[in-house]
């Protein structure tokens, strides 16, 4: 029997979670990420647990063994139960009555297997008990082991049920399945079978698997195998996934950590309308967007919008030219970044006024950019002077 003894599992919040179910009489296990990730020895964020117990169950049970029982979900069978200061999301044993490929109507159940059956990838079905043996129901361990990213029985049937296994099937790729595998040559036909389905996701959940996906260590074989299967298209129409490998090398040579954002936008001019990101996230991708391909200099980039922004847009740049980060253009960010324009209104009044004012100081701005940030106030004084 396979077990696991993380800490994460072993811990007394864990255990006390668990021990509240079971000591009841009820089935609990740890199950999906966590235990996929402590076999792979990944790291765990979040403790997913699943009982026969019904939510009212669970609440009951850990109200009286003195918990917070939250009802983050209750309509699918969620309860975050709080302890020493860890949410673990509880989840009665489901299964699928009906399913339109964007949402499942579910029952409740009683039977482990059937919980397994619908989940998405053999490797999210494996589960763990308190004492840490993993129960595997659905033969994840093997395609774990060799780090193959299966759907559960039926490729086209599990996407049908809901499209965004779609994405999640590269995303999973990206972060755990060997790379010289290839993908799942059954599953790549079903997806290119089933890419009108797509089209029906909320824009919110495109959004937030897609930069799940492009935060794996290397996202470039599985957005490369978007583009071929015809995904990358549906998804963000116009998007080109050549630059993204080099961004990658690039990154690692300049040690600079993932940022899904940065690789979003190496992916070129894309429509994003089928993707929904924050507003800040959405001003980043379109600034990265507008300068990238604009005539701005290091300096100026720097000196605009900061040294990191300008860090980033010389990489996408040189990601896109597949040429090397070049360091003095780095130095020329940075210094723009540091430099502070050493003219102000005050100086140039009351020679300028209103709107002659303010072009004048954009005038004077440029001059000095375009000087390396070398013209004094003197010498730009001098300059305004001269009209
Ligand atoms: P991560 O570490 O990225 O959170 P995870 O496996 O925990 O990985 P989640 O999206 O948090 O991924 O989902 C938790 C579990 O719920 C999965 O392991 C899987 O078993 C199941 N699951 C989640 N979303 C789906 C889905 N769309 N279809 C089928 N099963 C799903
Ligand atoms: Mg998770």
């Amino acid at each position: 029997m396979t077990r696991i003894t993380d800490p994460w599992l072993m811990q007394p919040a864990t255990q006390a979670v668990l021990g509240l179910l079971t000591d009841a009489g009820h089935q609990a296990y740890a199950v999906g990420g966590c235990v996929r990730n402590a076999l792979l020895g990944a790291p765990v964020q979040d403790v997913d647990i699943a009982t026969d117990a019904l939510p009212e169950t669970v609440t009951e049970l850990a109200e009286n063994a003195g918990l917070k029982a939250v009802p983050t979900g209750i309509a699918h069978g969620t309860v975050t139960v709080v302890a020493d200061g860890m949410g673990f999301e509880v989840t009665t044993f489901r299964a699928d009555v009906e399913t339109d490929g964007r949402h499942a109507v579910v029952r409740f159940s009683d039977d482990l297997a059937e919980d397994a059956r619908r989940r998405d990838f053999t490797m999210n079905a494996l589960y763990a008990d308190a004492q840490g043996n993993v129960i595997d129901p659905l033969k994840g361990l093997p395609d774990l082991r060799a780090r193959k990213v299966r759907f559960i029985e039926d490729p086209a049937q599990r996407i049908a049920e809901d499209y965004l296994r779609i994405l999640r099937f590269f995303r999973f790729n990206a972060w755990y399945a060997d790379p010289e595998q290839g993908f799942d040559p059954e599953a790549l036909a079903a997806i290119a079978d089933s890419l009108d389905g797509l089209a029906g996701l909320s824009k919110e959940r495109v959004g937030a698997e897609t930069l799940k996906l492009l935060a794996a260590p290397d996202p470039a074989p599985a957005v490369a195998a978007m583009q071929r299967v015809g995904v990358l298209g549906r998804c963000l129409p116009g998007a080109e996934s050549r630059a993204l490998a080099p961004l990658v090398h690039l990154e690692h040579q300049h040690g600079m950590a993932p940022d899904p954002l940065r690789r979003l936008a190496s992916l070129g001019v894309f429509d994003g309308a089928p993707l929904r990101l924050s507003k800040a996230q959405q001003r980043r991708i379109e600034l990265y967007q507008s300068l990238i391909g604009a005539a701005d200099s290091p300096g100026a980039i720097g000196f605009r919008h900061g040294a990191e922004m300008a860090k980033d847009v010389l990489l996408l740049r040189a990601a896109m030219l597949e040429t090397p980060l070049d360091a003095g253009d780095l130095l020329r960010a940075d210094e723009g970044a540091k430099a502070g324009f050493p003219v102000s209104a005050q100086d140039l009044m009351p020679a300028f006024k209103g709107p002659a004012l303010g072009a004048e100081l954009v005038r004077l701005e440029a001059l000095w950019i375009a000087s390396g940030f070398r013209l004094s106030r003197d010498q730009l004084l001098d300059l305004a002077a001269k009209g």
